[in-house]
């Protein structure tokens, strides 16, 4: 089985399929900061995998084996900084305890504005937003490859983008966002909609459209690692 180590995410940059009344709109980029290296082009071939790992749903190390998190790293200690208003919180301590139900154990250790915290979850304002006017967040994470280990995540949203956590049809659903976000922050990547069109890891979400449930794909995968 080939892995293809086509993560690059700025190469998938497009918009999706549009209904007639809603714009999809993409999620997020990851940003590995040391992921990549060492990784080809989109497309290339450079290693082969069992074919067990092959579609794992995760970040992939250079030997194409999942990144994730240690046992002794869990709880993931993640701190929702001053700028996400308390309108947003529960929204994602919601979106941390859907993952942990789904695992059975706990997984995240959410807590309000500790700037000490090694993984962060901010808003970002336009002017200094730098990851892509399409997106809506992005999570930049770092990885040990050698030891196939995550070892911070850092979560961003877009205040050009309306969040909501009410379903209005012109905003962003903030607990569908997190939920994503926080997919990302275990390791997980983005999934195609023709592998698992329920997925919370679908690289797309209209305004006004909730995905607050992990899909039995979703469960699979993350019960694969955690
Ligand atoms: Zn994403």
């Amino acid at each position: 089985m080939r892995c293809l180590l086509n993560q690059n995410p700025r190469a998938e940059l497009k918009i999706a399929p549009q209904r007639p009344e809603r714009r999809w709109i993409r999620i997020c980029y990851l940003l590995p900061i040391l992921f990549l290296i060492g990784c080809g082009v989109q497309g290339e071939e450079i290693c082969t995998i069992p074919a067990t790992e092959s579609d794992t749903g995760y970040v992939l190390a250079s030997d194409c084996h999942a990144v994730v998190w240690g046992s002794s790293d869990l709880p993931i200690r993640i701190s929702i900084d001053d700028s996400i208003s308390d309108t947003f919180v529960n929204a994602i301590f919601d979106a941390a305890a859907t993952w942990e139900s789904a695992a059975g154990r706990r997984l995240f250790e959410v807590v309000r504005n500790d700037d000490g915290a090694l993984n962060q979850m901010s808003f970002v304002s336009n002017g200094d937003w730098k990851f892509g006017s399409d997106l809506t967040a992005a999570t930049q994470f770092a990885t040990n490859n050698k030891e196939r280990r995550m070892i911070s995540a850092q979560i961003y949203f877009n205040l050009s983008y309306k969040f909501s956590i009410s379903g209005e049809r012109d905003a962003i659903d903030m607990a569908s966002v997190a939920l994503h976000e926080l997919g990302h922050a275990l390791g997980l990547t983005h999934l195609d909609t023709a592998i698992d069109a329920e997925s919370v890891m679908n690289a797309y979400l209209g305004r006004g459209v909730i995905r607050r449930t992990l899909s039995r794909g979703d469960l699979e995968r993350l019960n694969n690692h955690y």
